[in-house]
């Protein structure tokens, strides 16, 4: 059954850690319990694990739909039909335990498969779009459930149709090769030390890549270049492996990353004349001084070019 929540605190809904509280949150548990809610219209946003978002640290006027419960899966031969709520990292095992191959990039991933075909996310040479066949959306304008084909999504790095905003993922379904275990194993066991070596642990809150790659570079090597590898802003401090990422190393707020993003930001665009924009989501209010700052990193306003 959908369970509901009044002000509900979402710091620990998140991956960052950070957070307030916010109007309603609601928790279907299957495609029909979604649906309703999606039906309802008192919903302003839908999120997954929130492994790729910020969200504001005071009260945030939004009714939210989780859809971490929404989370079964049916692997039959190489085809596995799977709710959007399911997490990645669950499902990599469950491959390699069937043999397949195609989500080895997924293991220790913290989306969930709604999130993951909105990105379309990717690691390791693999994307969700790869094994991809079809995902039974909702559409908000018309009110009804469609079959979009993989050509329907529009996949390209980190975009889908999706991020137009009218369509929800309820299921999606894939289709993965068939390999052996130990070719498996060895794939996900290289990327699960990529991780740990170049990636910070989620021991520290954190939201993956804080800005994408601009065309032909990499905002890592920019934001590495600028100098940024341990600075720190209240309690957000830029990885020191990796300095496209920000960690909550002490209790920050969001404040404290959109700040330290925006002295990112600016001295990259300062120095090289690239515009870098956020791959994290940032989920607040309009009036607050924070999330005019967030607007003008995040508007493609202009053009973008490279010295
Ligand atoms: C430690 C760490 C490592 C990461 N590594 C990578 C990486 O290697 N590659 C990569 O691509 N990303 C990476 N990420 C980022 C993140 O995991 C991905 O962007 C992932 O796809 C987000 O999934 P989610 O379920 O957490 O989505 P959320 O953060 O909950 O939401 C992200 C967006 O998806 C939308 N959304 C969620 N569910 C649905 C749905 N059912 N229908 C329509 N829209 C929906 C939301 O509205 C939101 O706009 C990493 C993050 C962390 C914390």
């Amino acid at each position: 059954m959908t369970e509901v929540f009044e002000n509900y605190n979402i710091k620990n809904e998140s991956s960052f850690r950070i957070g307030g509280t916010v109007k309603k949150a609601a928790f279907p548990s299957n495609s029909h319990e979604f649906i309703e809610l999606l039906d309802s219209n008192e919903y302003d946003m839908i999120l997954g694990n929130c492994s790729n978002v910020l969200f504001y640290s005071g009260k945030i006027n939004k009714n939210i739909i989780f859809t971490k419960k929404h989370n079964s899966y049916r692997i039959e031969d190489n085809k596995i039909k799977v709710s959007s709520g399911t997490l990645g990292a669950l499902l990599s095992k469950e491959c390699l335990k069937n043999n397949l191959s195609g989500f080895e990039f997924l293991i220790g991933f913290p989306g969930s498969f709604g999130g993951m075909i909105y990105m379309n996310a990717s690691a390791h040479n693999q994307s969700i779009s790869d094994c991809f066949i079809s995902a039974k959306v909702y559409d908000l304008k018309a009110k009804e459930t469609k079959l979009f084909s993989k050509e329907d999504m529009h996949f390209n790095y980190r975009y889908s149709e999706l991020q137009k905003g009218s369509y929800i993922v309820l299921e999606a379904d894939f289709e993965l090769n068939k390999s052996d275990y130990e070719t498996i194993k060895t794939t996900m066991d290289k990327n699960t030390e990529f991780r740990k070596t170049k990636q910070p642990s989620l021991k520290y809150g954190n939201a993956g890549s804080i800005f994408k790659n601009p065309p032909n570079d990499s905002a890592g090597r920019l934001l590495d270049l600028c100098g940024f590898k341990g600075q720190k802003q209240g309690g957000a401090m830029v990885f020191e492996n990796h300095a496209n990422f920000i960690i909550n190393y002490d209790n920050a707020n969001s404040n404290d990353v959109i700040s330290l993003m925006y002295k990112m930001y600016s001295k990259v665009q300062e120095s090289y004349k690239i515009e870098l924009r956020p791959e994290i989501k940032y989920i607040g209010n309009k009036e607050t001084e924070e999330y005019k700052l967030w607007e003008l990193m995040a508007t493609e306003n202009i053009q973008m070019t490279q010295k």
